[in-house]
């Protein structure tokens, strides 16, 4: 039975994202957003289990963005037991971690691709994304303009 604070629960859908070229999957996990939330709010929760390359051109968003990752040792939270590669800016400058780590991606700046080179035990990917309805997110380069992530991957409700 419905109570008045029921408005204030949500349970995130699991959500598989997967490239329509090979059916590599990019996201596998609870992703809970704006429209559900009623707040300009997105979050998306992963435990990556294999490596993979996210098929994200470099990008921009209208909006601030997080992305973490966290391993999964309970005896030690600073244990990761994985490898990120990220790239910044539009130098394409590369990252790679090898420590539980968030990125902070303020409006405008660019940044991706993605790729976990290496998961020795799940690893957990945390993204936030402080946007509504309006939210933009525009391939940088001009070689990646018209990447529509809706085009290239298969979107799944499990
Ligand atoms: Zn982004």
């Amino acid at each position: 039975m419905g109570t008045k604070y029921d408005q204030y629960i949500h349970h995130p859908p699991h959500l598989r994202l997967s490239m329509k070229s090979n059916g590599s999957v990019v996201f596998d996990g609870l992703m809970i957003g704006h429209q559900q939330l009623g707040y300009d709010f997105t979050i998306g929760h992963q435990f990556v289990t294999k490596p993979f390359k996210g098929d994200n051109p470099c990008h921009t968003h209208n909006f601030q963005e997080f992305i973490a990752w966290y391993g999964t040792n309970p005896e030690d939270p600073k244990d990761f037991g994985g490898e990120v590669v990220f790239y910044f800016g539009e130098e394409m400058e590369k990252h790679v971690f090898t420590q539980p780590t968030i990125v902070s991606l303020p409006p405008g700046l660019p940044h991706c691709p993605l790729e976990i080179t290496r998961v020795d035990r799940p690893i957990i990917q945390v993204e936030i994304m402080l946007c509504g309805e309006g939210g933009t997110r525009e391939p940088y380069f001009e070689k990646d303009a018209g990447f529509d992530p809706r085009k290239v991957m298969n979107f799944e409700i499990l």
